[in-house]
């Protein structure tokens, strides 16, 4: 194995699968019931193998499931890991435990707001660290190598789970209770934190990130408000209306196939747009862009390009920090 001496990691933990505790090693499903979880310091004692990658240091950030992971847990751990990089310039990188529930989505964030080229790797587990073949420790394990290697440097946010490394961009959850749960479609992941102790990189993300980001949160308390509305045969525009009179700042719509979605819905985003509510079209299909066509463009719409609904979200309440402008929002979603 390689051995990395004076390498440190900064390990902010946040709870998730990967902290808790269940029942019996039989416990795959209810281990969240009594809410008993490890602290970050507690999951890292478990795997006393990572200090022959690097230096790590553990730090709690919150403890909960992912789904109680809100907007401003994303920029407190944004703000931290820049501190923390700006306080050691030596450090090589940050790990992020997290739930899986909504990993894929802090980690986008973190893709968007690190303004670092250190990798920051986001792991979680599948079987919680009480169950059999639990993932929990493999995945920590994984995690801080990735952190810790130069070679992961300059590729964003990276999410490494099942000893796979991938985009945080490009990743999402696929499958409720699966080990392998996390795939980037067509867009395939970047390397592998492997068997032999290597981690290894075959390619590298094209859209901008971290260090190469405009978006700096080190002063914003609050992010603006973005909604998602789905589409689907019949949709009204009931919910659109809803989020409008509600005061959402923009909407995204995961639209059907190539971004529409019934007149009866895209009425409703119409409505929105007449309200000064910027829209981004987006598809729930799980692969593939949704482009400028003729219509889209005529009516004003920004598109999400291959974004996920629940990426393009995050990157238009980061890109409504700045702006309302559609031009400039749409520009924001071509080139992240
Ligand atoms: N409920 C868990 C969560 O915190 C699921 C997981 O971690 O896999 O998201």
């Amino acid at each position: 194995m390689a051995y990395e001496p004076n390498r440190r990691v900064y390990l902010f933990g946040t709870g998730g699968t990967i902290s808790f505790v269940g029942e019996s090693r039989m416990d795959f499903f209810n281990y969240s019931y009594r809410g008993q979880q490890l602290t970050i310091h507690e999951m890292l004692a478990r795997v006393p193998e990572a200090s022959e990658f690097a230096e790590v240091i553990p730090e709690q950030v919150i403890n909960v499931g992912s789904t109680e992971v809100y907007p401003p847990h994303w920029l407190t751990l944004a703000k931290r890991i820049n501190e923390q990089f700006s306080a050691d310039p030596d450090a090589a990188g940050a790990a992020v435990t997290h739930g899986t529930a909504t990993l894929e989505e802090t980690a986008y964030f973190l893709n968007l707001t690190v303004r670092d080229r250190r990798p920051v790797a986001v792991t979680g587990a599948m079987r919680p660290p009480s169950a059999m073949g639990t993932d929990a420790d493999n995945n920590l394990f994984d995690a801080v190598r990735v952190a810790a290697a130069p070679q992961s440097a300059g590729r964003g946010a990276l999410v490494v789970l099942n000893n796979e490394v991938q985009s945080a961009r490009d990743v999402t959850k696929t499958d409720s209770y699966r080990v392998e749960t996390f795939q980037s479609g067509h867009m395939g992941f970047l390397g592998y934190a492997d068997a032999d102790g290597q981690v290894t990189y075959y390619r590298r993300p094209e859209r901008r990130h971290t260090a190469d980001s405009e978006f700096d949160v080190s002063s914003i308390d609050e992010l603006p408000r973005v909604d998602i509305a789905y589409g689907y045969a019949g949709a009204g525009s009931t919910v659109i209306d809803a989020l409008v009179a509600d005061g959402v700042d923009g909407i995204v719509a995961a639209g059907l196939g190539s971004g529409g979605s019934p007149s009866t819905f895209m009425a409703g985003l119409k409505q929105a747009q007449a309200a000064g509510v910027p829209v981004v079209l987006s598809t729930h299909v799980g692969t593939g862009r949704v482009v400028q066509t003729r219509r889209f463009t005529e009516e004003g719409y920004i598109v999400a390009d291959n974004l996920h609904p629940k990426k393009a979200r995050i990157l238009l309440m980061l890109g409504l920090t700045q702006t309302k402008d559609p031009v400039e929002l749409q520009r924001m979603m071509l080139e992240y």
